[in-house]
């Protein structure tokens, strides 16, 4: 069990089960956001205990980001339909003992820092194909093609072939998460 809140306590949630890793994302959203965003990784879903305060902004085609907005802290990505949101670890309000799991979109990563630590490092393409391939597995063929046509509008051609090609060799993996 742990729980969070935003600076000003407008918004405050609690997870029925502990994280103790976070997948660190290099993408420049989250960079322009909050200068690069440190997601807390858990199974359970978020539970609201105050949300008066809480925001919604529609990010890209499938996603949305959840902030405060009286005081503006970021707090969470969600995707409708999706039971599972993305939770900034910075939100909670105990991070002891959490450990980086994963770099994603290290191809948009800044220039004004380095990594320091062996954790598994991927490009966006990498691992929009990863979570495609999951959640493909989860909601079929026609949530695929969606998400990919999104996905080509949203990044370009070159990302979505590029995403499509890693499916392509992921096949059979698929419920791999
Ligand atoms: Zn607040
Ligand atoms: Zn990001």
């Amino acid at each position: 069990m742990v729980s969070g809140k935003c600076l000003c306590g407008g918004v405050r949630f609690s997870v029925a089960e502990t994280p103790k890793t976070v997948g660190l994302c290099h993408c420049g959203m989250c960079r322009k956001w909050c200068g690069g965003m440190p997601f807390a990784e858990f199974e359970a879903e978020v539970v609201l205990e105050k949300s008066e305060t809480l925001r919604w902004w529609k990010s890209s085609p499938w996603g949305e980001r959840g902030f405060c907005g009286e005081c503006g802290t970021p707090m969470f990505w969600r995707a409708p339909g999706i039971p599972q949101w993305g939770v900034s670890a910075g939100a909670l309000d105990s991070a002891a003992g959490m450990e980086i799991a994963k770099h994603i979109f290290i191809d948009d990563k800044a220039d004004f820092y380095n990594f320091a630590d062996d954790a598994p490092k991927k490009t966006g393409a990498e691992h929009t194909a990863e979570i495609l391939s999951r959640l493909a597995a989860q909601f079929g063929e026609e949530f695929l093609r969606d998400a990919l046509q999104k996905s080509r509008e949203f990044h370009g051609e070159q990302f979505a072939a590029e995403v499509k090609k890693l499916m392509g060799n992921n096949s059979g993996n698929s419920n791999n998460a």
